[in-house]
């Protein structure tokens, strides 16, 4: 009979953490100075940047839990959105964006900006000459990546934007928020290998060609690239 076994395991895991949090040295016996399972930190020193330990707390977890942010992160999952990224092709730094403007207008609140390029004749290309993102205004929700139909712009994970000025350097630039299909594949992972994403990404290749061809025949027309 195992009835009413896992709420007393419970119990004595709380009680457990406890005592190790604020009877037994506040913590810091003989766990490392944060939370986690391991005995020492497992850094020394300054780490480079990314290569910071991610540590997580579960039912291992002995004492107060703490992470020594930015020597240790939390894990970030690969679902988690922060702010709109804009995707070039890896291979020949094509921006996919083609200036269609429905992420700026399925955008709850309006923080997209797009102008489209021109040729020198006044003529429109599919292609961006500006886009501008507020990360003030963005609420993170990601339907611009939901509606893009040229898998142009994906919500990336990256909360690191804290800066020392809060107005100009707020609204990301187009140079700001490319960012290559590889890095892309590289933070998501699944999302990328989809069947979902796989069969868009062929439908968006598919009109790129039929553009470039088409653009091929007016030399004069000129891409913006990431730099
Ligand atoms: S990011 Fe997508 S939806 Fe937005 S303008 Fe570019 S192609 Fe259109
Ligand atoms: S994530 Fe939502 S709020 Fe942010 S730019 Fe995209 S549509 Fe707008």
């Amino acid at each position: 009979m195992t009835f009413g076994l896992g709420l007393i395991r419970g119990h004595l895991i709380t009680l457990r953490r406890f005592v190790r949090t604020f009877l037994v040295g506040h913590g810091r016996t003989w766990t490392r100075r944060g939370g986690g399972h391991q005995k020492v930190d497992l850094w020394f020193g300054a780490r480079t940047s990314g290569d910071e330990p991610i540590i997580a707390q579960d039912d291992r977890t002995e004492g107060l839990f703490t992470v020594e942010y930015p020597d240790e992160r939390l894990p970030v999952f690969e679902r988690s959105r922060v702010l709109p990224v804009l995707i070039y092709d890896a291979d020949d730094g094509h921006i996919r964006c083609t200036s269609c403007h429905i992420c700026a207008k399925v955008c709850p609140p309006q923080c997209i900006w797009i102008t489209q390029a021109r040729k020198s004749d006044g003529k429109p290309i599919a292609l961006p000459s500006e886009f501008y993102v507020d990360m003030d205004v963005c609420m993170n929700c990601g339907l611009c990546a939901e509606y893009c139909p040229f898998d142009a712009i994906k919500m990336d994970q990256n909360f690191e934007l804290s800066n020392y000025e809060r107005h100009q350097s707020h609204v990301f630039t187009l140079q700001d928020l490319l960012v290559s299909s590889e890095y892309y594949e590289r933070h998501h992972p699944d999302a990328y290998g989809s069947e979902d994403e796989v069969t868009e990404r062929s439908k968006v290749a598919k009109k790129k060609a039929q553009r470039l061809a088409k653009a091929s025949a007016t030399p004069s027309e000129v891409e913006p690239r990431p730099v």
